[in-house]
């Protein structure tokens, strides 16, 4: 089998997996995005995704989105990773949502860069579900993101910041945790996002292994990267 043919395959697996679980949901079956997440494979794969019509495509590092999105202009560019301030305008430049907004000075970078570059962002603040996560809660260490009560605050920020619109959330489920719980935090957290700011309706949540917890649970837009590429080679 061809990379190609390997890939649409694998596309037509997790559409009907996401298809199933929209069903099951009682939610149609055009609620949720999928968000190809392209992190570590080559560009060839990215080419292959687009042309099998996949529209949106997402990165977790600044130094491998600003080599891929240039060469590949007719998608959505999504950037989920950690962000350092640095790269804000990196990442403004190439990519139209970042899903990964988790504090101020970030907000602050990101709207300067939106401004200058002379584009709007879409913006979603990453939750903290470390209260969900067995490992997290004895170690104090989380995957990242804002506290649940301290997301007001920072989506005012963003909805008040120039060259920024305020999306909504994302979060990634802690190891060890009860996904369908974990996630079932995050919706209670959209829909008082949503109580104040009516657009921020994005739910980003759910990757290869739990995808159909998250969709349970209220998920827009899907991040699927290892269900669609096969294993990843870890980078350096
Ligand atoms: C890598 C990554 C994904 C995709 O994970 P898979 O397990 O490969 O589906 C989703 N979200 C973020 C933030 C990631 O870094």
């Amino acid at each position: 089998m061809s990379r190609e043919q390997e890939l649409a395959e694998n596309l037509r697996v997790v559409r009907e997996r996401i298809q199933a679980a929209c069903v099951a949901a009682g939610r149609s079956e055009d609620a949720v995005t999928l968000v190809a997440i392209t992190k570590t494979f080559p560009i060839s794969d990215v080419r292959a995704l687009a042309a099998l019509g996949v529209r949106d495509l997402g990165e977790n590092r600044e130094q491998e989105l600003k080599v891929k999105a240039p060469d590949c202009q007719d998608v959505t560019w999504h950037f989920v990773g950690q962000l350092q301030s640095n790269k804000a305008r990196s990442v403004v430049r190439n990519a139209s949502v970042v899903h990964s907004v988790d504090r101020s000075s970030l907000v602050k970078a990101l709207s300067h860069a939106a401004v200058e570059e002379g584009r709007v962002l879409r913006c979603l603040l990453q939750v903290s579900l470390a209260a969900f996560g067995p490992a997290e809660a004895a170690t104090g260490r989380s995957r990242g993101g804002v506290e649940p009560d301290d997301v007001p605050a920072l989506a005012a920020e963003v909805a008040a910041a120039d060259g920024l619109e305020l999306g909504g959330v994302m979060a990634v489920a802690p190891l060890g945790s009860d996904a369908d719980e974990a996630f079932g935090g995050l919706e209670n957290v959209a829909s008082r996002l949503r109580s104040e700011h009516p657009g921020a309706d994005w739910i980003s949540a759910g990757m290869s292994a739990d995808l159909d917890a998250a969709i349970r649970r209220g998920a827009t837009h899907v991040r699927l990267g290892r269900a669609l590429l096969g294993t990843r080679t870890p980078l350096g």
